[in-house]
């Protein structure tokens, strides 16, 4: 690229990337980084980060090196900037020898632009020194969350990336994220150093998303009924926990008559290829995946994100469910999720190699995703306060357009404590959500009779409620840590807050659960 040094920020806008002004914060970042600064940029997907540091790049003398963990999408990235003429190369592990020659010697000759780097390349000394040589214009950390150890989505690599700072005082850094809150903030300036960078934080709010969470009935046929009445032909991502439910869900839908295609892990990295390709390019199509699918992916035209399992934590959930709608048309985030869900986590936590730490840390991300679950308020207004960002009730939620009754759950949430004390001071057991359910309902089952829980004083003492209501009350107890589950059978005990409830001074506020037919967008009072 022939840009002169010191050329306007916004004639590169206009001449290279065919723009004609700024999108929010993007003047002032990329003013900060010119004149030297350091900058953290806290900006929702979608929201530009890209040009906050490609700009700057072309506009300061010398090469801007990108720090990206998205190696796959290295090579779109680098062909992109190559079509509209920018000089881009990346080096990471997938290269071969001579290529990897070809771009450090163009570096060297001052050919590049901008370089996108593997954070493990900066472990090498060969690559340090190979910087040591170059004239850097800025280093951009792109996903800069990935330096939190608080934060869901840590990778050991970043932390190095401190050297950037020692080994080069004087070379402006830009930190960059679509996702992090207060605490994960300040986690990111300090472990980088960036304690001179200017903030530079977004508003979150995604206004085109409409967020629904549904409690899990049949969820392929829940999925198919949002695709077929809301987004029939529309381009959408399914996210699944498992490789094995990515599978069936695709297959069913494909079944169904739904062009959909899977993405895990698991499958040939010609397939996953393969398959993101055709996701990008053609139109309607439904990509089953993992989380493994989506990081970096800029598809404008996503119309809905559908999460058949419970999302590990509500940065999670905001990342993937920020895919749809980038284009800023009318978008639905959908969640199905149930009381399995939350056990099959449980268990995922307590299995988890980390130490005790580590496994708080995971309890407490999955405490928030059940709290903004089972909220009876706007999930939006949750959701932004998640990340310290406060908003009035949004009109464009589940909960905002059919407000959730609720109802004073206080007696439920005794009789369910008190089953699970009883048996646990005059049996000294545990049992799971579903025979506890049993015994309230009264139901004299095999395992029932075997127990002789018919003999327990609670024993049919909750049959106001269906099992499904009595499912709703668990879930709702464990997302105020009134009820936990513990170990590899997901037993319930009584959990922190029970106290109160169980001596009578507290109340508990539930959300009714909504019944089975009426669902679905601006349904009027579930
Ligand atoms: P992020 O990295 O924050 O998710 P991107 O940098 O990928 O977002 O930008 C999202 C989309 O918005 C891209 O298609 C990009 O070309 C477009 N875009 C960014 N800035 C502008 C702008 N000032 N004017 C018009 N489109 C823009
Ligand atoms: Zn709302």
């Amino acid at each position: 690229m022939t840009i002169a040094a010191g050329t306007a920020p916004l004639e590169v806008l206009e001449r290279v990337f065919g723009y004609d002004e700024f999108r929010g914060q993007q003047a002032a970042i990329i003013d900060r980084l010119v004149s030297g600064g350091d900058a953290l940029v806290l900006m929702p997907t979608g929201g530009g980060k890209s040009l906050c540091y490609q700009i700057p790049s072309l506009v300061r003398q010398g090469t801007g090196v990108v720090i990206s963990p998205l190696i796959a999408l290295m090579q779109d990235q680098v062909d992109a900037l190559s079509a509209v003429g920018v000089r881009a190369e990346f080096l990471n592990s997938t290269q071969l020898p001579d290529e990897r020659r070809r771009v450090e010697q163009a570096l060297l000759d001052g050919e590049v632009d901008l370089l996108y780097l593997a954070p493990e390349r900066l472990r090498m000394e060969s690559m340090l020194g190979l910087l040591d040589r170059l004239d850097i214009a800025l280093f951009a950390i792109d996903e800069a969350h990935c330096v939190s150890q608080w934060g869901h989505d840590f990778r050991p690599d970043y932390l190095q990336l401190s050297v950037l700072h020692e080994r080069w005082p004087a070379v402006p850094r830009i930190a960059l994220t679509a996702t992090a809150t207060e605490q994960t903030r300040h986690e990111i300036a300090q472990r980088l150093d960036l304690g001179e960078a200017e903030w530079f934080v977004s508003s979150f709010d995604r206004p085109n998303i409409q967020y629904r969470i549904e409690a899990k009935d049949r969820p392929v046929q829940q999925l198919l009924k949002l695709i077929r009445s809301e987004h029939p032909g529309d381009a959408g991502i399914v996210y699944c926990l498992s490789r094995k439910s990515v599978e069936s869900t695709a297959a069913a839908l494909v079944a169904e008559g739904i062009p959909a295609l899977p993405y895990h892990a698991g499958l040939d990295a010609s397939v996953r290829q393969r398959n993101q390709a055709r996701f990008l390019r053609e139109d309607g199509l439904v990509m089953v995946a993992t989380i493994a699918f989506g990081m970096g992916i800029d598809k404008p035209d996503v119309r809905f994100v559908a999460h058949l399992d419970l999302p590990k934590s509500v940065e999670g959930y905001y990342q993937e469910t920020g895919r749809a709608g980038r284009d800023g048309l009318k978008s639905t985030a959908w969640l199905a999720y149930g009381l399995q869900d939350v056990m099959q986590q449980r268990r995922m936590i307590d299995d988890s190699e980390g130490d005790r730490a580590h496994r708080r840390r995971m309890q407490a991300h999955l405490d928030a995703m059940l709290a903004l679950c089972e909220t009876i308020d706007c999930r939006r207004v949750q959701l932004l306060d998640y990340f310290d960002e406060k908003t009035q009730p949004c009109g464009n939620c589940d909960t905002c357009l059919a407000p959730p009754e609720s109802w004073d759950g206080t007696v439920a949430a005794q009789k369910l404590l008190s089953t699970v004390v009883r048996l646990d001071r005059e049996r000294g057991q545990k049992f799971g959500a579903g025979q506890i359910i049993d015994i309230l309902l009264g139901k004299s089952t095999d395992r029932v009779r075997q127990q002789r829980h018919d003999e327990l004083k609670t024993f049919g003492i909750g049959t106001e409620l269906s099992d499904t209501e009595w499912r709703g009350v668990v879930r709702q107890l464990l997302a105020r840590d009134i009820l936990v589950v513990q170990g590899e059978y997901g037993t319930l005990a009584i959990g922190d807050s029970a106290r109160g409830v169980l001596d009578g001074s507290e109340t508990v506020r539930l959300r009714r659960e909504a019944p089975k037919a009426a669902r679905g967008r601006g349904g009027s009072g579930a």
